[in-house]
């Protein structure tokens, strides 16, 4: 089977057009036709060698949303013809104390959707069944895809932390992810302080549910809100004054990182003891969490806010992102 791409041949690459061979179908996996696919600020980390794990070329994306079109002898849960969303992993190994716990985000032996193969910036995508998260009917398909990376990453982290209704929350970073956990944090019943360092965002940002929007580069601001929050999510990729951050927390307070912060965080230890604070990271979360968050995002209509570039204007969605205009998150359409 012959797969149309675009793929990065170089560290800061273009994208260019891009056809490889997909081998024989495996039995548990299956073949999705790419409707949209979102674009993750993770996509242009990979393409960049932020991480230094990219294999070239590298066909990127990984907020898939599409139609299973073949699917070997031994997959369950999922047939041909439905209505699948695939994102950051394609398979586990179903077999270790992860995968057996339901914890499927956490196998050790994950294969990522563009880590060493081939991802969703092309026609068609390959995965194994388990990651193929089944689509609600009424779910608006051009919408979904980046619920599928950007947005079970932040709403793990909800569950993972417990996060109450009745508590204050913090977001750091209005992009992609943080737009989104926005919304949910709201529907979840917290009061929601949004911290971004772009005010051309800020009535934006109010309209998703934020009930106060503080400059996340101004450390001065941060004091106005000192030990009032119960939890603070961080979205942003860049070194902040963490230490501010954890002096909004109020006692038993966790700051959780989903952005891949490039550099170390300097965490003074004396700023988590007194108050029995607590820092901690998440990556994506369980096939059956996603199930439970599409629910969730039916049940309350949140969806991303997207703008929708045709596939082929792959590079100029890229710049858009990389110059921090996208509002808030791009879907490719094929
Ligand atoms: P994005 O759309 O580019 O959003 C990132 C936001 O960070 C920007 O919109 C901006 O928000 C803020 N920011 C950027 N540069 C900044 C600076 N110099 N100072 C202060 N704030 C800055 O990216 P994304 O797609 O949401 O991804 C965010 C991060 O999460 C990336 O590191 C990505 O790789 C990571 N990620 C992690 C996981 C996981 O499993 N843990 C999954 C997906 C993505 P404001 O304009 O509001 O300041
Ligand atoms: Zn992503």
């Amino acid at each position: 089977m012959k797969i149309n791409a675009y793929a990065a041949l170089e560290p800061n690459g273009k994208l260019e057009p891009y056809s490889y061979e997909l081998g024989e179908l495996g039995s548990e996996q299956v073949d999705i036709k790419v409707s949209y696919c979102g674009v993750c600020h993770s996509d242009l980390s990979m393409i960049n060698n932020d991480w230094g794990m990219t294999q070239y070329p590298i066909v990127p994306g990984h907020e898939i949303v599409g139609e299973i079109v073949a699917a070997g002898e031994a997959v369950k849960n999922v047939k041909i013809g439905d209505k699948v969303g695939l994102g950051w992993f394609s398979a586990s190994c179903m077999s270790c104390q992860e995968c057996m716990g339901g914890e499927h985000h956490l196998c050790a032996s994950n294969e990522s959707t563009i880590v060493g193969r081939h991802g969703g910036f092309a026609d068609y995508v390959r995965g194994h069944w388990s990651w193929a998260i089944p689509l609600p009917q009424a779910i608006d398909l051009s919408k979904a895809g980046p619920l599928l990376c950007g947005g079970i990453t932040v709403f793990n982290p909800i569950i993972l932390s417990g996060v109450k209704p009745t508590d204050k929350v913090g977001v750091i970073g209005i992009g992609g992810l943080g737009h989104m956990a926005v919304k949910f944090l709201k529907h979840w019943g917290c009061e929601v302080i949004a911290f971004s360092s772009n005010p051309n965002k800020k009535d934006e940002i109010l309209g998703m549910g934020a009930t106060k929007v503080i400059n996340s580069r101004e450390p001065e601001e941060l004091e106005s809100i000192a030990g009032s929050l119960n939890f603070i999510l961080n979205t942003t990729n860049v070194s902040l004054d963490w230490d501010s951050y954890l002096t909004t927390l109020a006692p038993k307070g966790k700051l959780h990182t989903v952005g891949a912060v490039l550099e170390p965080m300097a965490i003074p230890a004396f700023s988590l003891i007194g108050g029995e604070k607590s820092v901690g990271g998440s990556p994506l979360g369980s096939p059956a969490l996603n199930k439970t968050m599409l629910e969730f995002c039916v049940r309350h209509n949140i969806y991303p806010t997207v703008e929708e570039f045709p596939m082929e204007n792959i590079n100029e969605a890229l710049e858009h992102l990389e110059e921090g205009k996208a509002r808030f998150r791009i879907v490719l359409k094929n």
